[in-house]
């Protein structure tokens, strides 16, 4: 097997059931191979996250940076941004989010994958 076959990400097991798109896989995989690890994968969209609808108004995922240097996060959100997702760099909590729950990178992108 080629490395290029390789994935670079997996889901958390405690991960709540919501929508991930392939492209949005590939994209995230796509940064874990740019840096040489796997990337988790702890929330997807259409999720209500603590009645937060980020994940329902955008397509959206949650990327653990746990295994994670600083620089490798500045390099998996630069991959991710070459592939037209905005990137909100979460490890420290937002002044202003009160539903943070813990060091990760948010990604999203339009249209909403949810119904309604
Ligand atoms: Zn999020």
């Amino acid at each position: 097997m080629n490395a290029e076959a390789s994935l670079y990400f997996r889901f958390a097991p405690n991960i709540a059931k919501g929508i991930a798109r392939v492209s949005a896989l590939r994209a995230i995989s796509n940064a874990g191979r740019s840096v040489g690890k796997i990337i988790t994968i702890n929330a997807t969209s259409c999720e209500m996250l603590r009645g937060a609808p980020h994940h329902v108004k955008y397509e959206a995922y949650d990327l653990s940076v746990r295994n994670l240097t600083d620089e490798q996060v500045i390099a998996v959100i630069a991959s991710l941004q070459a592939s037209g997702f905005t990137a909100v760099d979460e490890r420290t909590r937002p002044s202003k989010a009160t539903l943070w729950t813990g060091p990760h990178i948010h990604i999203y992108r339009a249209p909403s994958l949810c119904k309604g």
